[in-house]
């Protein structure tokens, strides 16, 4: 059998999701295989990207190589996780060329009027290997520099920052908040995570800084030396009326310092949550429904007709390893 190479994107969104749709995540991106979601990652200790030299009003391609290098070094220096980058220097080649280059950059995409910036892949399909992963950001919108933020403009660094996350191989975190506008889409009242689908908006920079649940997820895939020996599992099941409940959001918070680390159901119901600080952990479960579902998990079956539930009981993360599975119950709508 050879390897296929395919194509998959996501997208981070400016208010409304509604987008072709993303490949399986669980909280990694996965490929669907007979024998199980396979995690996509990368395999090369050091990955070497490129930067495309169009600039746009208020961004020179010196600052967008700088602020997609930075967003790098966040990632990098995570202390938990072990990936590094390199910057391979500037190039003509564009995001989306099937050129074996990782290549950044600025493109105009009108008919993607929504969409701030998306990641494509090429993986290998037998092995999840990433082969090639680039990121573009729309030049239909206006960009900002600025450390503090420019009220009319969107942050680089804050959408370079998650969409790095995506080229690590991380899927959409539901960890946040959000209401319907009444004129349509969504704003977001609260994000526990840089992974959250729907941008803070303009001005906004505090996806330049990494929360728990990234954290988690990036060192869950690229596990630093002691990280699975010092850090602790959750793991159990979501039910309703005694079936598995499939793509519920399990979210696992620690009374202490108020982390949110959370995972989807898989299609039984059972769930994985890692890189939890040992200890006790309050469980909350709901229904995907601070966007379309799509944004998140593919959607066939899909669970959302359920009640949001507190787990009756605080859960205990063992450290370097995980507790005896439990079941969570929980309530139709
Ligand atoms: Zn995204």
């Amino acid at each position: 059998m050879t390897a296929r190479r395919v194509h998959t994107w996501v997208a981070l969104v400016t208010l409304i999701i509604g987008l072709p749709g993303v490949a399986n995540a669980y909280i990694h991106l996965a490929i669907d295989r007979p024998s199980g979601p396979v995690a996509i990652r990368w395999t090369a200790p050091r990955v070497r990207w490129y930067a495309n030299t169009t600039a746009v009003p208020g961004v020179t391609a010196a600052q967008f190589q700088s602020e997609v290098a930075q967003a790098f070094t966040t990632w990098e220096t995570v202390p938990t996780a072990s990936i590094a980058f390199e910057f391979a220097g500037f190039t003509s080649a564009i995001p989306f060329d099937d050129d074996d280059l990782s290549v950044f950059g600025f493109q105009s995409e009108p008919e993607m009027d929504r969409v701030l910036g998306a990641t494509t892949f090429i993986v290998d399909t037998i092995t999840g290997n990433i082969i090639e992963s680039d990121v573009f950001f729309n030049s239909i919108f206006a960009w900002s520099t600025s450390v503090t933020g420019d009220p009319a403009r969107f942050d680089l660094r804050s959408v370079a920052t998650h969409e790095i996350g995506h080229f690590l191989g991380l899927g959409h975190s539901a960890i946040g908040e959000t209401e319907m506008r009444p004129e349509g889409g969504r704003r977001v009242l609260g994000s526990g995570a840089v992974m959250f689908p729907i941008s803070l908006g303009r001005g906004a920079v505090a996806d330049r800084t990494l929360q728990p649940d990234d954290i988690a997820g990036v060192s869950d895939l690229y596990p630093d030396g002691d990280f699975r020996s010092e850090t602790g599992v959750i793991s159990g099941r979501v039910r309703m009326n005694g079936a598995g409940v499939n793509g519920a959001h399990v979210v696992a918070f620690n009374p202490q310092s108020g982390a949110l680390i959370g995972t989807f159901s898989a299609r039984d119901g059972t769930f994985r949550i890692g890189g939890l600080t040992p200890g006790p952990h309050g469980i909350r479960v709901e229904p995907l429904d601070d966007a379309d579902v799509d944004s998140f998990l593919d959607p066939p079956g899909v669970n959302v007709n359920f009640q949001v539930t507190f787990h009756p009981r605080l859960i205990v993360a063992p450290v370097g390893g995980a507790n005896a599975s439990f079941d969570v119950a929980v309530q139709p709508k």
